[in-house]
């Protein structure tokens, strides 16, 4: 059996992560990106449109994700995120919008039936969702934060799928991709409390309580959602990489704080 995710590195050092279920379709271009082989300080590949950075060196870093992965930059849909729970549905006049139009703000999620154009959510330590419906051709990039995720925004892309396209989410693939796990999400007992307010005592089986500390799985707790919404636990890949154990390799907020670049979750119909 192969491995849920792929690592694939260029000549040129940038690596990123597909999830095989999805590249197995033949239907999709999809890459979470990794800090490896960009221009930014240090050859880190920032793609924060929203950082620090020298914007020019993030877009130099856009056009080399996009080079390695298949992606076009000039198709791409950038969301302006604000850890909420709106996904929006996107066409060809939203082509380009963040990178060379102003972006989409207020926006967590993403979903298109359009082939080629790339949706593109960012993260660093967050939780990138990709979902793809193979039968309606549907696809959709969802940020789900601790907030988003207590906002059940994996459920609601679900939703907005049916609503939207017609999707049945028996067919629908979810790939979670690298995130803050459950060895580093540490809290305190406002956001345990707000995770057991909306998930009941159900997630307290994915909750370690250390002294006044809490350690949420938040991976299992989207697959949970996932699986309530419809989705089949056997379409769901997860990379169960931790953003902060594997900081060489990715952006992590907790580990670098405000300095931390971000990382990218795109998709695109071929
Ligand atoms: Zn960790």
């Amino acid at each position: 059996m192969r491995a849920p995710f792929e690592r694939i590195e260029t000549k040129e050092g940038l690596a990123y992560y597909q999830a095989t279920a999805f590249t197995q379709t033949g239907l999709v271009r999809h890459a979470f990106s990794t800090r490896l082989g960009g221009a930014s300080q240090g050859g880190q590949l920032n793609l924060g449109r929203n950082t620090p950075d020298d914007q020019a060196q993030v877009l130099e870093n856009y056009r080399r994700f996009c080079h390695a992965t298949g992606l076009c930059s000039h198709r791409m849909v950038l969301s302006q995120q604000v850890h909420g729970d709106h996904i929006a549905a996107v066409g060809e006049a939203d082509a380009g919008r963040g990178l060379y139009a102003p972006g989409l703000s207020g926006v967590d999620g993403l979903m298109t039936d359009v082939p080629g154009l790339a949706l593109a959510t960012f993260y660093a330590d967050c939780t990138p969702l990709l979902l793809l419906d193979p039968v309606r051709r549907v696809v959709a990039s969802v940020h789900s934060g601790w907030r988003g995720t207590v906002q059940r925004i994996g459920a609601k892309a679900v939703a907005a799928m049916q609503a939207q396209y017609g999707c049945d989410p028996a067919d629908i693939l979810v790939a979670i991709g690298p995130a803050i796990g459950p060895c580093h999400f540490e809290v305190d007992a406002d956001v345990r409390d707000l995770f057991v307010a909306t998930f009941g005592d159900a997630c307290l089986s994915h909750i370690v309580t250390k002294g006044a500390k809490f350690y949420i799985d938040t991976h299992a707790i989207n697959v949970t959602e996932l699986c309530r919404a419809g989705i089949d636990r056997a379409h769901i890949s997860i990379s169960g990489l931790c953003t902060v154990c594997h900081v060489e390799e990715f952006f992590s907020y907790r580990a670098e704080g405000a300095k931390a670049g971000r990382l990218c979750a795109a998709i695109a119909l071929q």
